[in-house]
This record gives C-alpha cells, sequence and structure tokens, in this order.
C-alpha cells in the first residue's frame, strides 16, 4: 500500500521535470543593454529554442533583488559588468559551481573563478590634458602619484567598483603598504573631490579641469566613435595612455556572469553562457560596448578599438581582484580617497 504513493509521487515528479524541460526558458538578468543585444539573444534562441526572459537593471539592483529573492529567484543567470560585482556576488553566494569543458577551453583561465566567467574585458586607461601634462610624465599608474601632478588629477569616487578592482591589481602586484602609499599619492595630487562617471573625468581633462584621470577604455572608444562635434573636441584635446606597458600591463577589468544557484533552468544556463563564448556572440558581445572578446581567436572590427591600437594587457586572474576587494575600500578610506 505504501508503494502507490511512493511511485505516484515520483511519476509526479518526473512529469513535473518534463514539463520544466519543455518550458524552454531562461531567466537573464542582466546589467548590460546595449543595442547588438538583440541580435545577440535571438539569434541564441534561433539556435537553441530556448526563449529569453529578460530581466534589466542597474548593477547594483539586479544584486539586491536576486539576494532579496533568495531560494524562490526566478533568476538563471547573472550578467553585470565589473569583477568587483561579480566578487559580490560570490561573496553572497549567490553562485553555482561553473562546470563546462567548452568554456574552460574557450576562455583563458585567469579570466575565469570557479563559479563566474568574463565574456569580454576593457583596460583601465591613463587620459591626459596634451596642454596641461607631458606624456612621458603618466605612463604608469604610479606616476599619477607623483607630486609633480600636483592638483591635477581627477576621479571618479575610491568606492566605485572600477577603481576599487584598479586598487585591487595594485594591492596584488605591489603589497598593501605600496598600495595604500599610491592612494595616498592620488589623494594629495586631486585637482578636485572625486565625483562624476569616467567620461565626466575625460570632459573636465579635455576642458583643462582636471590634468589627467583614469577611465574605462570603452567611454574613450565611445567618445572616439562619436560625430558630436562637441566629442570631436574632446577627443582632440586629450591623449590616452596604455599604463604600465613595461611593467605589469594595463589593468583589465572584466563584463562577464555565472549561473545562479537557486536557477530553475540549470541547463539552458550553461548553453546560454556556452552561447555567449561562440564567435558570433563574442563579437555582440563585446563589440556591443566598445570592448574586447575573450575568446582569442575571435577578432572585433571597431575601429576607435583599432585607432587605439595594440597594448599589454595584465594577465592577473580575475579571482585576485576579487580577492582583494575588500582590502581596496580599507586602503581608500584610510587614504581619504572619498
Ligand atoms: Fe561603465
Amino acid at each position: 500500500m505504501k508503494l502507490i504513493p511512493v511511485l505516484l509521487a515520483a511519476t509526479l515528479a518526473s512529469l513535473g521535470n518534463v514539463a520544466l524541460a519543455q518550458e524552454k526558458i531562461l531567466n537573464l538578468y542582466s546589467a548590460r543593454h546595449y543595442q547588438t543585444d538583440e541580435a545577440l539573444y535571438a539569434n541564441f534562441t534561433k539556435q537553441t529554442g530556448i526563449r529569453i526572459n529578460r530581466i534589466e537593471g542597474k548593477e547594483d539592483e539586479l544584486l539586491e533583488r536576486i539576494k532579496n529573492e533568495g531560494s524562490n529567484s526566478p533568476a538563471d543567470v547573472f550578467l553585470t559588468v565589473d569583477a568587483a560585482r561579480l566578487a559580490k556576488a560570490h561573496e553572497l553566494g549567490l553562485f553555482a559551481p561553473l562546470k563546462s569543458t567548452l568554456l574552460e577551453k574557450s576562455i583563458p583561465a585567469h579570466l575565469r573563478t570557479d563559479d563566474w566567467a568574463s565574456f569580454s574585458t576593457r583596460a583601465r586607461v591613463i587620459v591626459y590634458n596634451k596642454a596641461r601634462v607631458k606624456a612621458e610624465d603618466v605612463q604608469n599608474y604610479a606616476d599619477l602619484a607623483n607630486p609633480k601632478l600636483k592638483g591635477k588629477f581627477c576621479s571618479r569616487s575610491g568606492s566605485h567598483p572600477y577603481n576599487l578592482s584598479l586598487m585591487a591589481s595594485v594591492i596584488s602586484h605591489e603589497g598593501e603598504a605600496k598600495a595604500e602609499q599610491w592612494a595616498r599619492g592620488l589623494v594629495a595630487n586631486f585637482a578636485r573631490s572625486p565625483k562624476g562617471g569616467d567620461t565626466d573625468q575625460i570632459k573636465a581633462v579635455a576642458a583643462g579641469e582636471c590634468g589627467v584621470a583614469i577611465s574605462n577604455s570603452y567611454y574613450v572608444a565611445r567618445l572616439m566613435r562619436s560625430t558630436k562635434p562637441e566629442d570631436i573636441k574632446i577627443i582632440e584635446q586629450i591623449g590616452i595612455v596604455w599604463p604600465n606597458q613595461a611593467t605589469t600591463g594595463a589593468h583589465i577589468n572584466v563584463s562577464g556572469g555565472g549561473v545562479l544557484k537557486n536557477a530553475p533552468h540549470k541547463e539552458a544556463a550553461i548553453k546560454f553562457l556556452e552561447y555567449l563564448a561562440s564567435d558570433d556572440a563574442q563579437r555582440y558581445f563585446a563589440d556591443g560596448n566598445n570592448e574586447w572578446p575573450v575568446v582569442a581567436s575571435v577578432k572585433v572590427e571597431n575601429p576607435a578599438l583599432a585607432k587605439l591600437g595594440k597594448f599589454k594587457a595584465d594577465a592577473l586572474p580575475v579571482n585576485n581582484l576579487a580577492m582583494y576587494q575588500a582590502k581596496a575600500q580599507i586602503i581608500f578610506d584610510r587614504a581619504g580617497f572619498k
């Protein structure tokens, strides 16, 4: 007699699984939204028959949302920008372990962790005003702390993930003591209190309000591709430096994502991440935001990136950026980098 309910339960459970599998849906929580995304997602549905439900939002809001939804979260994949935010998702225990031979084969090891992978890269470059600063004085991140540049350095907040990840890379390479010295030097060189985003720093450098700043490469590329007269003027005023070319290489950050621990459609989620590492998807994903693909064999045809040219990229594992996030914030706070 006891067998019947057990069997019944088993049958129902397997029927449930079949129903779920037949749903062919992927719930994608994405902090990336660019024009080329439509084609990116449509191609995935065409290839796999899996329909994508997109929930788009600001990076930190999406993270909060997944956290709050807890075990009931419908989220299958979380895509966001910056290793700092991916690291936070990891810290919160939101990701499932990422197991895929295909991803291991196509994405370099330093751009993966155990539970998330990168799908495009961006560099943090030095932007200077050609009339106010000499290129040879700003060849390295360390140069920005040189008293020579007193009153000339501008930056966005030290609490912003882009700066935290850069600081994490400095800690990784130089150790905490040197990293703090560097942060104090930057603060001593401030032209003004940190404010605005990377593009605001570029504009302030072009206007001469600041002599030098740091920016993610895609903001520079975006201005380079712009046909607006005011943007063309900005580009004319500034010089771009790939930092640390004689040493560690330019600091690299990423866009990336992972499968969520409570994902209802784990198989579809892995399929989607594997799709993002395919040639076509890599092109859409990287080019849509003027970034570089992570798959070495994939080339993008992007006039701004071509103009910026080749450079030596820091090969520091993204895991290190993740590891030193908290330390980075402590050091910025101690140095008074608000
Ligand atoms: Fe950005």
